[in-house]
């Protein structure tokens, strides 16, 4: 039963809201990560086998209740880790204004106003990384993944204009990637998908600060020119997923204009920083990106997915996506509009813009900038915090991503130990932390300020439960005494 008449609608609007409310409402007081195990799960899953019809009362219930035990609730306030929202009272209410109205953003003459909202956004970003307006293209994506990917495709068909109908076996060497090992990965899987291969890819080395050695890197471009290897493009990161360094963006981008290679910036998470006046400046470089991605359902907390691929080259998406059709709307040809689908990677979209643009309407650049503040600022006061009870902190970062120690030095990480704090802390049900691996590959402990409703009261509550999980695991004998000098 597919159709329901006003009053069952109805029922099921306000049961769906409630259920939204609720949950907002008691995240802080749920542990953070329940203990739980795949066959528990699939047991739950599979009481439903579609062959009994349940009502929508009994079928949102079902999901609601399993929603709230099988996640980690990515909303709580001492969620400190991935780059993973708490979604936006505005990005909750669009996205579900977004399926009702379920705009089709392949043509623009089907979704005129969607296709513009998105349009202006992509502008008024771009103009906070410093593109010039009239050279500012770019388009919404599924998130930073498939913009590093659409950033590889555009990079291609740029350099080598036979890409786009002959393919890679026209060119004439093999392109070369230069990434470092604090790079996000989904570069490799564009790489794959690309057909270039992940050999095509060059580690270059990172400084003490992980950050790419701009040294290094003009070494190995000039090593792989002379071995006829066609260097085509350096992905910069600002924010890692790790450590949260920034890369030396001007730098890099002195290089790759002196090489011509596309120079792509990576700030998916960091890029946000960009609409804080006085952290702007950290970002100085991205300017001259030939492409940038950036994800609003990172730090700007929209609801997944909201990626965006952002370019100064005009035309390089039309390029790299246009295709003629007979069975799409031709209106877009004799106006001054570009269809989505001859644009992006994607073809039918969902109108991911409007949960940016209500969030964006209502709290302003400035609400923006002031989140963002107020995150750096708790992030200081915990990373000062560690410090004062001696965890020792590894990075150093303008970023309110922490790595740390127990004060005992990088040479002597033992990641068994650091993972039992963490399996202590996630397991307390009341924060989250994760383990990470960082070059030249040891493990830290890893907090980053991702909500933007953590308080330093909750760094405060952090750092008493990390307190604890230390001294339990040196009363209990677990690490060697003599790492505790
Ligand atoms: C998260 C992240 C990505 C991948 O983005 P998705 O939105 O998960 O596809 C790429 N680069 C960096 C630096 C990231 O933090």
């Amino acid at each position: 039963m597919l159709r329901f008449d006003k009053t069952q609608r109805e029922k099921i609007w306000n049961q769906t809201i409630m259920a939204v409310e609720n949950y907002l409402e008691q995240v802080p007081y749920l542990p953070v990560a329940a203990k739980w195990n795949v066959e528990q799960i699939r047991a739950v899953v599979e009481t439903i086998d579609f062959s009994e019809k349940k009502s929508p009362d009994e079928a949102i219930s079902f999901a609601v209740e399993a929603l709230r035990k099988f996640q980690v609730h990515t909303s709580h306030p001492l969620y400190l880790g991935r780059f993973n929202p708490a979604s936006t009272t505005l990005g909750i209410a669009a996205d579900a204004l977004t399926a009702a109205f379920n705009p089709q953003l392949a043509a623009w003459s089907y979704s005129p106003f969607a296709v513009e909202i998105e349009n202006h956004l992509v502008k008024s970003f771009g103009q906070k990384f410093g593109y010039p307006s009239d050279e500012t293209d770019g388009t919404f994506t599924s998130g930073g993944a498939e913009a590093n990917h659409t950033a590889l495709i555009c990079a291609l068909t740029h350099y080598f204009p036979d890409f786009r109908e002959n393919g890679l076996r026209s060119l004439p060497a093999q392109p070369t990637i230069y990434v470092s090992a604090e790079s996000h990965h989904s570069i490799i899987k564009a790489a794959r998908f690309c057909g270039i291969g992940t050999n095509a890819l060059r580690e270059i080395p990172t400084n003490s600060a992980w950050q790419i050695d701009v040294d290094s890197l003009q070494n190995q471009i000039a090593k792989d020119r002379q071995a006829g290897f066609a260097p085509l493009m350096v992905v910069a990161t600002a924010g890692t997923t790790s450590v949260g360094i920034i890369d030396r963006l001007a730098e890099i981008a002195a290089v790759a204009r002196q090489e011509n290679i596309w120079y792509h910036v990576d700030a998916a998470w960091g890029g946000a920083v960009r609409l804080v006046p006085e952290f702007s400046v950290h970002l100085d470089g991205i300017e001259a990106a030939d492409s940038i991605t950036f994800d609003a359902h990172k730090w700007l907390s929209i609801p997944m997915g909201a990626g965006i691929f952002l370019t100064r080259h005009s035309r390089i998406l039309s390029q790299t996506c246009s295709v003629s059709t007979g069975y799409m709307p031709k209106e877009a040809e004799k106006l001054d509009v570009i269809d989505p689908f001859a644009h992006s990677l994607q073809w039918s979209r969902r109108f991911i813009g409007l949960k940016v643009f209500l969030s964006l309407a209502v709290a302003g650049w400035d609400g923006y900038a002031e989140m963002i503040r107020e995150a750096i600022k708790v992030g200081d006061y915990l990373r000062q915090r560690l410090e004062n009870e001696g965890w020792n902190v590894i990075n150093r970062t303008p970023l309110p991503v922490i790595c740390f120690t127990d004060g005992i030095g990088l040479k002597n990480p033992m990641p068994e130990y650091l993972e039992q704090i963490a399996d202590y802390i996630v397991a307390s049900g009341q924060s989250w932390i994760s383990i990470t691996k960082i070059s030249p590959g040891f493990s830290v402990l890893r907090a980053c300020i991702t909500n933007f409703q953590t308080k330093p009261e909750d760094a405060d509550l952090l750092v008493e439960t990390l307190n604890d999980a230390r001294d339990r695991q040196r009363a209990a004998n677990i690490i060697n005494p003599k790492c505790l000098v």
